[in-house]
């Protein structure tokens, strides 16, 4: 590698990413932007070979053109999911890079998270207790042990979850299109997980075959007072469908770290809003939904690892030209 520094972009910058790149950085001069990459934004690539954006960044035709158009070279995502890039459009032109695990735990620990504050009432209780209100009227929660979790989507967060769901006792059964063939879980179909699951937990990607596949129809399927976690991507469940549910009690408790329109709301503090989404104000004012801002990934050794794999990425590319975990 040459001794002069790659001037690189990093946008959406957030304290705690900075924290970790400046600390594993040798090799680079890094620009952070607040700013999030959009056809807006671009412009603030010029002179740099790569660009470092996240999850919510806009990395459509428009943004891709303006970014070759620039002489930009690499999208080094500092994420796992991808659904936000126009593949179509990058090919062959710019080097797409991804950080595929970062730290699978964090999700599914976080997910359990999810489940024992909804179905235990921790959310209300705390505020409760703070308020001096003693009661227990209206916090009964049940046993997870001996509960069906359906778990959608068996990869490396999927399989970490159902391990942690095993052990409080509870059954799985597991859908994925793609099995695994050594599994020790029960994959069932997607209409049987529906039917059987108490809980049912999202850890599939967002796909053309997996958008909205939590609507009013598989809902119809699912046993009454069912609980759904989904920390994987918001458009994977129809909003309007499971306020509906949530409503009429079919689905009985919702835990969210995600939400469809969320690129707009999430990773900033908007409480000074006066026009909000309004089905995300309804879904965060139902009591029982608990809903997070894409957090699940938020751990300390999830940020390392995505510092030090993107930095990784980087390097292997401007050593040679080869594209580490590639976007394809
Ligand atoms: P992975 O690639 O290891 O596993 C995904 C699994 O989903 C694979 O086994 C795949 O076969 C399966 N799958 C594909 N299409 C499916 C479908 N239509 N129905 C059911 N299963 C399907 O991914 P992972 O690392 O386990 O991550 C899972 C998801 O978690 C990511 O796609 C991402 O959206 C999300 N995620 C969220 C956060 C967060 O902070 N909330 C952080 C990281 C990842």
């Amino acid at each position: 590698m040459s001794e002069k520094k790659e001037r690189i972009a990093f946008f959406d910058t957030k304290p705690y990413d900075r924290v970790w790149f400046d600390q594993l950085n040798r090799h680079y001069h890094i620009k952070y932007y607040e700013h999030k990459l959009t056809p807006d934004s671009v412009s603030l690539a010029q002179g740099c070979r790569a660009v470092i954006p996240f999850v919510n960044d806009t990395l459509d035709k428009t943004v891709i053109d303006g970014l070759c158009e620039t002489g930009v070279e690499m999208i080094a995502l500092r994420c796992a999911g991808y659904n936000n890039v126009d593949r179509q459009a990058a090919a062959g032109r710019i080097a797409v890079t991804r950080v595929p695990g970062y730290s699978p735990y964090a999700v599914a620990e976080f997910t359990m998270g999810l489940l024992l504050t909804l179905n235990r009432k921790i959310h209300k209780a705390y505020f409760r207790t703070r308020d001096f209100n003693f009661s227990l009227n209206g916090l009964v929660g049940f046993d997870l042990h001996g509960r069906t979790v359906g778990v959608i989507g068996t990869g490396k967060i999927g399989q970490i979850f159902i391990r942690i769901c095993r052990g409080f006792g509870m059954n799985v059964v597991a859908y994925d299109p793609y099995p695994l063939p050594d599994a020790d879980f029960p994959y069932v179909s997607l209409e049987e997980l529906l039917q059987q699951s108490d809980i049912i937990s999202l850890h599939c990607p967002l796909t053309e075959q997996s958008r909205h596949l939590i609507n009013a129809d598989t809902i119809a399927q699912m046993k009454d007072g069912v609980y759904l976690l989904n920390t994987s991507r918001g458009m994977l469940v129809e909003s309007e469908a499971l306020l509906d549910a949530l409503k009429s009690g079919k689905i009985a408790g919702a835990g969210l770290d995600v939400y469809e329109e969320e690129t707009d709301f999430f990773f900033e503090d908007r409480s000074d809003m006066v026009k909000r989404d309004t089905l995300l104000s309804l879904l965060v004012s139902m009591p029982n939904v608990v809903l997070t801002s894409h957090q699940a990934f938020l751990t300390k050794e999830a940020l390392h690892n995505i510092a030090q794999v993107t930095l990784e990425n980087l390097d292997a590319y401007f050593k040679d030209g080869t594209v580490l975990n590639p976007v394809q």
